[in-house]
C-alpha cells in the first residue's frame, strides 16, 4: 500500500481544533486516555482470545510500556493489545467521529471556559495527544494478522491523516507524540511547551494519578541513581509503575475519596467528581463487588435509544465486556462504574447475561443501592438532591414503568414543581402529605405544558382561594407517570382537571366563604344545563355547574376515567391516536356571564328534548347559543387546547364585542 491521504470528517476537525486550543490547561489527561485506550485493547484481545488463542501470538502477557525521548522531545506509548487493521485504523482515528460529537457541538455556547468545561465532559479519547503534540504517529497491527499487514498513520491533527503499510513483527499499537516545539506553543497562545512532560518523574506521576488502577502492568524504563554525576541514568530493564490492583478489589478502608474520584474519572472521560458513589461486597447466593457512580451531569447521549450504556463487567477480575446495560435497569443507565461477579462463567455472552437468574440478582441489587444512596442523599442534604434531581429526575421517572417492586423508593424520590412555595418550588411527595389540611384525603394535581400555562388554569381557582396545594406536573412524561402510580402513603391521586371535586371536607383558609354569594338553586339552573347540551350536541359529554371555579365563567374537565385533554394533546402532537375524549363543560354559576345565560334560558321556548327524556316546549336564540359556544371555546383555549374553528370562533367573539361597543 501507497501512502494515501485521507481527511478528517467535519466533526473530527472541529473538535480537534477547540481541543487543542481550550485544553492546555488541562493537557496531563492524553496520558490517561492513550492508557485507557491500550488497556482497552489488551482487554479486547483477552476477550477474543478466548475463543481463538492463536491470537496471543505466543505472547499472553499483556503490558504498557510508556517511554520519553527528550531529545527529540517525543513520548511514546506501547501496547501488546488487540491493534488495529487498516479499515479499522481508518475508521476508529478520523473518519468516523465518536457517537454524540453532533450533539455536542450542538451544547457549545461559544464561551471558551463553558465549553472547555463540556469538552471535559464529553469525553476527548485519542484526539487528546493533539492538546500537547504537533505530529502523531501511530504504528499498529491487528492481533492474528501477518506482520506484512501492519498499518502506519500520521497526522498534525489539522485537517487529514495519512495511512502507509508497514512490517510490524509484534502486534498492538505503538503511538508516538512529537511534542510541540516552544514557537508553536506561543502561536498557540500557550505559555511555554510541555517540555516538562519530558521526565520520568512527571510521566509516573501522571500515570499515579489517572492510571494507577489500570489492571494492566504499565512499564517504564528503570532509572539508577548515578553517583559520580549526580544523576539518574536511564537502564534498559523495566519496571512497573502503576499498582495494578484493581481499585474495587480493594478494602474501602484502604481507598480514598481522591482516589475513587480519579478512577470515576478514568471512565466518564471528563474532569469532573461524581455525585455520589457506592462501594460494595455482596455476599449470599450471588457474590459480587459492586462500585457504582452516579456522575454530577447527565451526559449528551442520555436520551439516545442507539447509545449503550451500562457497567463494566469483570468476572474473577477479568474484564468481560463493556456498557453492560443487563446489569443496570434501563432508567438507572446514568450510572457508570463496575461489576465484579465472582460466579458468572468466563465465556458469558450479552445473550446469556439476558436470561442469567445471577444477573436478575445483580441488576436488582444495584438497583436498590443507587435507589438507597439517593434515598440518603434526598434525606440528609436536600439542596444537593435536587442537583441530582434536575439532572436525572427525568430519567428516574421512566423507573416507574420498568420497575414496580421499586415503586415505593420512587415515589419517595420524585419531586413535582407546586403552588405551596413562592415560586412553585420542587417538593417530595413526602412534604406534600405532611402539608395537606385537615379533611384532605387526596393529593391534588395538575399536569401541562408549562408553568405558566397550568398557574392560570381556572381549575386552580378554588384551590388557591382554599389555599389547598396542588402539584404542577409539567414534565412530558409526568402524565405517563400517572399510568403506573395511583397513590402515596395511602393518599390517591386526583388530577383537579378530572372528575368531581368535593372540597367541602377539608378545612378551609378562605375567610369570605360564609359571606358567599347565595347560590342559584338546581331549578334554576336546570334549563341552562338542559339548552347548553343541546347547543353543544356532540362537543361535549355533559354540561355541569362547577364547583371549582370562583373567578372564571367556565372550564373544561374530563371524566373520572377519560385521559386529560393535557394528554389527548400529547399523544396528538406525537403523531399517535389518542382515545376518544368527551370533555365535560363546567359553568361557574356566580359568574355574570352565566348568570346572564340563566336568565336566557329561562325566558326561551322551544321543543327540545329534556334531561328526563320528555319534549320540552322551548327555543334557543342565537345569542344564547354563541354565547355557550363561545365559553365551550374559551374554556378550551384556557386549557391550551383550539377551538374547531378558530373562525367562527372569531366571528362569534367579535359579534359580542361590537354589541358592547355600540352601548358604550
Ligand atoms: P474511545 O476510546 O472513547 O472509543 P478514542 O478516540 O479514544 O475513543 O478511540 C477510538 C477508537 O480507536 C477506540 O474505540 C479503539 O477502537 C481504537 N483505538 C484507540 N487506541 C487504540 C489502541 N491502543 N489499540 C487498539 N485500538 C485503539
Amino acid at each position: 500500500m501507497s501512502k494515501e491521504s485521507l481527511e478528517f470528517q467535519t466533526e473530527v476537525s472541529q473538535l480537534l481544533n477547540l481541543m487543542i486550543h481550550s485544553l492546555y490547561s488541562n493537557r496531563d489527561i492524553f496520558l490517561r486516555e492513550l492508557i485507557s485506550n491500550s488497556s482497552d485493547a489488551c482487554d479486547k484481545l483477552r476477550v477474543e482470545s478466548l475463543a481463538d488463542d492463536s491470537l496471543f501470538e505466543k505472547d499472553s502477557t499483556m503490558k504498557i510500556l510508556v517511554e520519553y525521548d527528550e531529545k527529540a522531545r517525543t513520548i511514546k506509548v506501547i501496547d501488546n493489545g488487540v491493534g488495529m487493521s487498516k479499515d479499522e485504523i481508518i475508521a476508529n482515528l478520523g473518519t468516523i467521529a465518536k457517537s454524540g460529537t453532533k450533539e455536542f457541538f450542538g451544547k457549545l455556547s461559544g464561551d471558551a471556559a463553558r465549553d472547555s468545561a463540556l469538552i471535559g465532559q464529553f469525553g476527548v479519547g485519542f484526539y487528546s495527544c493533539f492538546i500537547v503534540a504537533e505530529k502523531v504517529i501511530v504504528k499498529t497491527r491487528r492481533a492474528g494478522l501477518p506482520p506484512s499487514d501492519g498499518v502506519c498513520w500520521e497526522s498534525n491533527g489539522v485537517g487529514g491523516f495519512s495511512i502507509e503499510s508497514l512490517t510490524k513483527k509484534s502486534r498492538g499499537t505503538e503511538i508516538t507524540l512529537f511534542l510541540r516545539s516552544e514557537s508553536a506553543a506561543s502561536k498557540n497562545g500557550e505559555e511555554s511547551a510541555h517540555d516538562d512532560l519530558l521526565s520520568h518523574w512527571k510521566l509516573q506521576e501522571i500515570i499515579a494519578k489517572y492510571s494507577d488502577h489500570i489492571a494492566i502492568p504499565i512499564m517504564m524504563k528503570k532509572r539508577t541513581w548515578d553517583e559520580k554525576k549526580s544523576i539518574y541514568v536511564e537502564q534498559d530493564e523495566l519496571e512497573q509503575v502503576n499498582k495494578a490492583s484493581a481499585i474495587w478489589t480493594r478494602a474501602k478502608q484502604q481507598i480514598t475519596e481522591e482516589q475513587y474520584e480519579d478512577f470515576f474519572k478514568t471512565f466518564s472521560g471528563g474532569n469532573e467528581k461524581s455525585f455520589a458513589y457506592s462501594h460494595n461486597k455482596v455476599e449470599g447466593r450471588t457474590e459480587y463487588t459492586q462500585l457504582l457512580f452516579i456522575p454530577g451531569k447527565a451526559p449528551f447521549d442520555l436520551y439516545d435509544r442507539q447509545q449503550r450504556h451500562g457497567l463494566k463487567l469483570y468476572i474473577k477480575r477479568v474484564f468481560i465486556m463493556d456498557d453492560a446495560e443487563q446489569l443496570l435497569p434501563n432508567y438507572l443507565r446514568f450510572v457508570g462504574g463496575v461489576v465484579d461477579s465472582n460466579d458468572l462463567p468466563l465465556n458469558v455472552s450479552r445473550e446469556i447475561l439476558q436470561e442469567s437468574r445471577d444477573v436478575k440478582a445483580i441488576r436488582e441489587g444495584c438497583a436498590k443501592r443507587i435507589l438507597a444512596l439517593l434515598a440518603e442523599i434526598s434525606k440528609n442534604d436536600p439542596e444537593k438532591y435536587l442537583s441530582f434531581w434536575n439532572e436525572f429526575g427525568q430519567c428516574l421517572k421512566e423507573g416507574f414503568g420498568e420497575d414496580f417492586t421499586n415503586k415505593d423508593r420512587l415515589l419517595s424520590l420524585v419531586r413535582f414543581r407546586s403552588t405551596f412555595g413562592k415560586n412553585n418550588e420542587l417538593t417530595s411527595l413526602q412534604d406534600y402529605v405532611a402539608r395537606m389540611k385537615s379533611g384532605q384525603e387526596k393529593i391534588f394535581l395538575i399536569t401541562g405544558e408549562t408553568i405558566a400555562s397550568v398557574l392560570s388554569s381556572p381549575h386552580l381557582e378554588i384551590f388557591n382561594q382554599k389555599g389547598i396545594e396542588v402539584l404542577l406536573l409539567v414534565d412530558r412524561v409526568d402524565e405517563w407517570v400517572l399510568n403506573f402510580v395511583t397513590e402515596f402513603e395511602g393518599k390517591h391521586f386526583q388530577s383537579i382537571t378530572k372528575g368531581s371535586i368535593d372540597l367541602d371536607k377539608v378545612d378551609s383558609e378562605d375567610e369570605n366563604e360564609t359571606a358567599e354569594k347565595k347560590r342559584l338553586t338546581d331549578k334554576q339552573l336546570e334549563p341552562l344545563l338542559v339548552k347548553a347540551k343541546v347547543v353543544l350536541g356532540d362537543k361535549v359529554k355533559d354540561v355541569k355547574i362547577s364547583k371549582r371555579l370562583t373567578d372564571s365563567a367556565c372550564c373544561l374537565i374530563s371524566d373520572e376515567n377519560d385521559v386529560s385533554g393535557h394528554l389527548e394533546r400529547l399523544l396528538k402532537s406525537a403523531g399517535q391516536k389518542a382515545p376518544e375524549r368527551k370533555p365535560i363543560l363546567e359553568l361557574n354559576s356566580k359568574h355574570p356571564l352565566v348568570e346572564a345565560l340563566v336568565a336566557r334560558a329561562d325566558d326561551e321556548t322551544s321543543k327540545i328534548v329534556g334531561s328526563d327524556g320528555k319534549k320540552v316546549e322551548q327555543e334557543i336564540s342565537t345569542v344564547f347559543s354563541d354565547l355557550v359556544l363561545l365559553l365551550f371555546d374559551q374554556a378550551l383555549l384556557s386549557e391550551g387546547g383550539q377551538p374547531d374553528n378558530p373562525t367562527l370562533f372569531v366571528k362569534r367573539l367579535n359579534g359580542f364585542l361590537l354589541d358592547g361597543l355600540s352601548k358604550r
